[in-house]
């Protein structure tokens, strides 16, 4: 035997494990096949939690999802060309939603791909990802992967957290090193996500400017909820005594029934503020790009706006205080200004809010009673409202039109990052990866409430869920249909283009892998089978009837919808 045999070695795919091990990401959510088989099967033999999806968009919505709950960039791991793409509309949601999340994919051989000779899957992969996503990096030598790793980690956590693309050709994986060598080109990404201090004078501008308000408000968004500053939010809102709106997946950041909250007044405190102070929110088209008519008259307010990413001020309208920086450096800067001097804001708006909230509220109230059958969508999230605010640890996602818009306002939320949902882009089909994702990630029962066409995106998961006997239920609005079940073809010859099979029965679906299926005509029977399922632990799916009349166009976007002019109603 020659010395190369008894020469310890190493190879590419050995490397990207350790790789990623020594940075403390322990789980892949990808989908297998070739060239990323043995990558997966190695990283599962290596320790590592190896989900394996059915179709890699699911698995790319789980990885982000993974991100924002942890801070750590999620990992996805897909097959060349047709895998990459599907895995790149999670790469680009990720990026849109500012969560953090690694791409991995395998591509083909680049002396193939350049020349265009026709490869296996051949594309271009890394040109193609580039401008979907925050940074995108190639590797070509086993020596470089701990350097790739470390460059990808870095630019998904740092600033603005965002999608990172890492393209391994098939080559890569079989290149072998010596393994000391191997080990020693690792990298342990030092202070990965490094805090950023305000500078003083943007803290004392931004002071300034809230002193001055006489009906300040301010809005949490997910950034100051991924920030994961909890307890400083929570001192800064309780000890100015400012009302705040928090955005979908800012709820439960302060718990919703929080005497401060503004949640069931929103029109009226954007309408009406004078001082608004952003924190981790952007003033995109979810807050209406800040102006128009829901922001009351053109030059009342004025903005003070906490992020991390400089580029966002005046991204719409002009923000009279920038506070640019890490969000706890920069609440705790404000906290600071504030215990040295700070006048709670006037009684009468803090007053007309709380009238507002609890006429709101009052008027709410009886909808969400009931036990008749078909359930609409306020019997039955009254009944899921009731189920949540007895298990506050639950993880709720929530996706879909009418059943998205009425369970955000409906379901309240009393802990911090409980609640995943369609993010910026209003994505539907995060449903079942982010419902796998949180269940991996925390451990903690998964409700997922979800319209039955946003269900469809993301289905055939519920397999996924099964295999790894993951504590979800799945709760199905089954209304029929896209926003209603009611949808006719004018013609006559085909079903209208937004109805579904009348009457499906998806509990049957779950069946098929061995989960619990139930079909729940009224909230009673609903109620006594989420609660069945959240303590059991065991996979199942609630078919959920719902009044096929019951929904609206759109949900409450219905203004984004253009309408033809000459359509005849
Ligand atoms: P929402 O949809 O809930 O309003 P957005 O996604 O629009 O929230 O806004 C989140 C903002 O938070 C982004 O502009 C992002 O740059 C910012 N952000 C993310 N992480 C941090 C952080 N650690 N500190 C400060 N800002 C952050
Ligand atoms: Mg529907």
């Amino acid at each position: 035997a020659g010395a190369e045999e008894t020469r310890a070695l190493t190879d590419g795919f050995h490397l990207v494990i350790d790789a990623l091990k020594l940075n403390g990401i322990e789980t892949i959510y990808g989908v297998p096949g070739i060239p990323i088989t043995d990558l997966g099967r190695l990283a599962q033999a290596q320790g590592m939690r190896v989900i394996s999806f059915r179709h890699e968009q699911n698995a790319g919505n789980a990885a982000a999802i993974a991100g924002y709950l942890t801070q750590k960039p999620g990992v996805c791991l897909t097959v060349s060309a047709p895998g990459f793409l599907n895995g790149l509309t999670a790469l680009a949601n990720a990026t849109t939603n500012c969560f953090p999340m690694i791409l991995i994919s395998g591509s083909s051989e680049r002396e193939i791909v350049d020349l265009q000779q026709g490869d296996y899957e051949e594309m271009d992969q890394l040109a193609i990802a580039k401008p979907l996503c925050k940074a995108a990096f190639r590797v070509l030598h086993a020596e470089d992967i701990g350097i790739a790793v470390a460059r990808a980690i870095r630019a998904a956590v740092s600033g603005r957290p965002g999608g990172v693309y890492l393209d391994l050709p098939a080559k890569l994986f079989a290149q072998v090193m010596d393994a000391e060598a191997g080990q020693a080109s690792l990298v342990k990404v030092v202070d990965p996500a490094p805090r950023q201090l305000p500078a003083p004078d943007a803290v004392a501008r931004a002071l300034d400017v809230l002193k001055g308000a006489k009906r300040p408000l301010i809005i949490l968004g997910k950034g100051a909820a991924y920030a994961q500053a909890d307890a400083a939010i929570r001192a800064l809102i309780e000890t100015t005594g400012i009302p705040y709106l928090p955005m979908s997946m800012a709820k439960g950041l302060l718990p919703d029934d929080h005497p401060q909250s503004a949640g069931a007044a929103r029109s009226m405190v954007l309408k009406d503020a004078d001082v608004v102070l952003l924190l981790g929110a952007r003033l995109n088209w979810l807050l209406s790009h800040g102006k128009g008519k829901q922001w009351g008259a053109p030059g009342t307010k004025r903005f003070i706006q906490v992020d991390i990413e400089p580029r966002e001020m005046d991204s719409n309208v002009e923000i009279a205080a920038p506070l640019v920086g890490d969000m706890a450096s920069c609440v705790e800067a404000l906290l600071k200004g504030v215990k040295a001097g700070w006048t709670p804001p006037p009684a009468d708006w803090t007053g007309a809010i709380r009238d507002k909230v609890a006429g709101n509220v009052a008027k709410m109230a009886p909808k969400l009673e009931g036990n008749s059958a078909p359930m609409n969508f306020h019997t039955a999230l009254g009944a899921l409202k009731r189920i949540i605010a007895e298990r506050p640890e639950a993880m709720l996602v929530n996706e879909g039109a009418n059943t998205l818009d009425f369970a955000r306002a409906i379901i309240d939320m009393s802990r911090p990052r409980k609640r995943l949902d369609v993010g910026t882009w209003g994505l539907m089909g995060i449903g079942m990866g982010a419902a796998i994702a949180a269940a991996v990630e925390t451990g903690n029962p998964v409700l997922a409430v979800e319209g039955d066409s946003a269900f469809g995106f993301s289905g055939m998961e519920i397999e996924t869920i099964c295999r790894y006997s993951l504590p979800v239920c799945v709760v199905v609005f089954n209304n029929n249909g896209i926003y209603r079940g009611t949808d006719t073809d004018p013609t006559g010859r085909d079903p209208g283009t937004t109805v579904f099979v009348k009457g499906s029965r998806y509990d049957k679906m779950i069946e098929a892998f061995g989960g619990h299926g139930v079909n729940a005509t009224t909230p009673d029977e609903m109620t006594r089978a989420v609660n069945a399922a959240m303590d059991s632990g065991r996979p199942t799916l609630i078919n959920a009837v719902i009044d096929e009349g019951a929904g609206t166009e759109s949900g409450r976007i219905g203004n984004l919808n253009p309408q033809s002019a000459l359509a005849k109603k």
